[in-house]
């Protein structure tokens, strides 16, 4: 062993520590304590405005418009804030790239709030009992992250509503490029053969998806295609933010 040795390896230690004791700052006001304090919590806003995703006619619910409705396997898309939002925006990023699972508890007590406050929501719209399934990560993803973020938001909601979750069954079965980078057309193919469910029938059931971002809906698009092949009734996506 060399000095290097061990001073590099004191270095990682002293690092991992520090990330450790480190004191959680309140994205938006930096206080400590917290990823986010009651204050700037009470200060983030709700989307105003709901529209068709596809063509983007305003409406109360997020629901595909008669003319697009087709086109979709999808019955709507509900958006709970905006990602113009610094908070929102920083949240989000901290979830899906930083692995910080304290934020999916924040942004799963925002969505609650959300369908509290404003019954906007689907689940008023669709008169049978919903069951809340998240948007699945490939098993290669969620080894790497810790985590699926969807998942913790999804629990978080069924837990408040007494709603039934199930986030099993819609699997991920193929592990594709990140969305991120593409257009439309090849979100589309992207997804395509991405999702299956192993689970019992669906018949009549009706589900709400949970994601945390939406672009175009091709990724929510595609979990709703294969949950009516496998039954399901009605299927609404339901997103803390339009990317
Ligand atoms: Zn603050
Ligand atoms: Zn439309």
């Amino acid at each position: 062993m060399t000095f290097k040795y061990w001073q590099n390896h004191a270095l990682y230690w002293r690092d991992f520590i520090l990330d450790l004791i480190f004191p959680k700052e309140c994205v938006g006001c930096g206080q400590e304590g917290s990823w986010l304090c009651p204050s700037c919590y009470q200060k983030l806003e709700f989307s105003k405005v709901q529209y068709c995703l596809n063509c983007k006619t305003e409406n109360n619910s997020g629901e595909f418009c008669p003319n697009c409705r087709n086109e979709y396997y999808l019955d709507g898309v509900t958006i709970v804030g905006n990602y113009d939002d610094k908070i929102i925006n920083h949240l989000i990023k901290m979830l899906k790239y930083h692995f910080i699972k304290d934020v999916a508890i924040i942004l799963g007590n925002y969505l609650v709030d959300f369908l509290q406050k404003t019954h906007n929501l689907p689940i008023l719209k669709i008169t049978k009992i919903p069951i809340v399934i998240p948007v699945p990560l490939h098993k290669r993803r969620r080894r790497w992250r810790g985590f699926n973020q969807t998942k913790e938001i999804a629990e978080i909601t069924a837990k408040h509503f007494q709603l039934k979750i199930n986030a099993t069954n819609l699997i991920r079965i193929k592990h594709k490029k990140a969305q991120a980078k593409l257009n439309e057309e090849q979100r589309l193919k992207n997804v395509a053969g991405c999702f299956a469910w192993r689970g019992e029938n669906l018949t009549g059931a009706n589900i709400i998806l949970i994601d945390d971002v939406v672009t175009t809906g091709a990724t929510l698009n595609e979990c709703a295609k294969i949950l009516k092949q496998n039954g399901a009734s009605q299927v609404w996506g339901m997103v803390i933010a339009k990317g």
